[in-house]
């Protein structure tokens, strides 16, 4: 994990700490390590003028819709930091309402909706507030034993709490866990099996600790692997597996209810995963961390054969997925698949186009960003 900190900016960023928590949020989207697209959130303190002329003590958290690696200041709407811990104080607050609730907290009506994690970037009594979905923690998070090998890497200096999904529920347990807590002596926090918070009053102390605690995790997963394991294998693609690749394209589409392009990844490392005896498992295990489902779904195709004419399968068990976990308020969104497997032939990824203009930005994030995701 490198650190990107550009002291070269630090002349144009001078002391506007919105234009600090751009940069810095910035660094953190560059490393997808660290946040793949969308995922993470970062917010920093302070105040904002209001119509009637006063100064009022908000939170500058990222917005939906925003991106870390490109995020600007239009990007952190300032939300009224009193009205986020008065909502921290309740008992309970629905999804539903608690983002209702974010909307009037806005200074701006029409700004972006604060992070869902908005009231638990307000509880915490730090300036800067950094987080990521960083792939070495919640990978040693995702093995047996993970929470004892978190605090054998991170001593006293991190809090490690148990998985809760992302909302009021999580930001009222981090609330409990710290009431009687000394923040001076904390580094950060790891959600199990969700990603790792750190946090400080001066923006590059939060950002440093977020690459350093990140390196620990790395370090350790380097010295307890033996990276000789990773398979490989050569692919042989012929006119007959192009033609699928076309036919499958088309199918996907139908599917997402848009043009779609798909690319095949047949390096060593993607076909030596296609080839190995239990892959089915290992695609549809699940993801790394939930945050990941957003953009990757929850599990990846399989095909055998013939992609275009297994798709159907996907399809079928995505639905099934879907009736068995969603209640009433949930909609079934498209049910083509992000990414896949061909045994023995490499691995898939989907992209959609929704504007015809947007191909070329398609095709560079095709490679770029969906295909960092599949390496995990
Ligand atoms: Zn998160």
């Amino acid at each position: 994990m490198r650190n990107r900190w550009d002291k070269s900016r630090l002349e144009e960023i001078g002391d506007d700490e919105v234009a600090m928590r751009v940069f810095t949020s910035n660094l953190l989207g560059e490393e997808e390590d660290l946040v793949l697209h969308g995922g993470g959130n970062t917010s920093v303190k302070g105040t904002a003028e209001t119509v009637f002329g006063e100064e009022e003590k908000v939170l500058f958290v990222k917005g939906s819709g925003w991106d870390l690696r490109t995020i600007e200041a239009a990007g952190f709407p300032p939300v009224r930091l009193d009205y986020l811990l008065r909502l921290g104080d309740l008992k309970s607050l629905s999804d539903s309402e608690m983002m209702r609730q974010l909307r009037l907290a806005l200074l701006d009506p029409q700004g972006p909706t604060p992070s869902v994690e908005a009231i638990l970037h307000a509880l915490i009594p730090h300036k800067y507030v950094d987080h990521s979905h960083a792939d070495a923690v919640v990978t040693i998070s995702n093995t047996p034993n993970g929470d004892e090998h978190l605090k054998q890497i991170y001593g006293d200096e991190v809090l490690i709490l148990p998985y809760i999904m992302p909302g009021f529920i999580l930001a009222r347990q981090v609330a409990e866990a710290t009431r009687d807590l000394d923040w001076s002596t904390l580094k950060g926090i790891v959600l199990l099996h969700h990603g790792i918070f750190t946090f400080h009053e001066d923006a590059k102390i939060s950002y440093d600790n977020m690459i350093k605690l990140v390196a620990k995790a790395e370090d350790f997963i380097t010295s307890n692997t033996d990276t000789n394991t990773v398979a490989h294998a050569e692919s042989n693609i012929d006119g007959d597996d192009c033609l699928q690749i076309v036919k499958l394209r088309r199918a996907a589409g139908k599917l997402f209810g848009n043009p779609v392009l798909v690319r095949l990844d047949t390096t060593q490392e993607a076909t030596g995963f296609a080839s190995l005896n239990n892959v089915a498992d290992l695609a549809t295990c699940g993801p790394l961390t939930p945050d990941h489902t957003i953009h990757a779904k929850a599990f990846a195709a399989v095909f055998d054969a013939e992609p275009a004419a297994e798709l159907v399968k996907f399809e079928n068990t995505y639905r099934e997925y879907f009736q068995e976990h969603a209640t009433d308020a949930h909609q079934c969104l498209d049910t083509m698949p992000r990414y896949g497997v061909w045994k023995n032939k490499g691995m898939f990824i989907w992209r959609g186009i929704e504007n015809a203009w947007k191909l070329s930005v398609t095709l560079h994030s095709t490679r770029f960003v969906l295909f960092n995701r599949v390496r995990h």
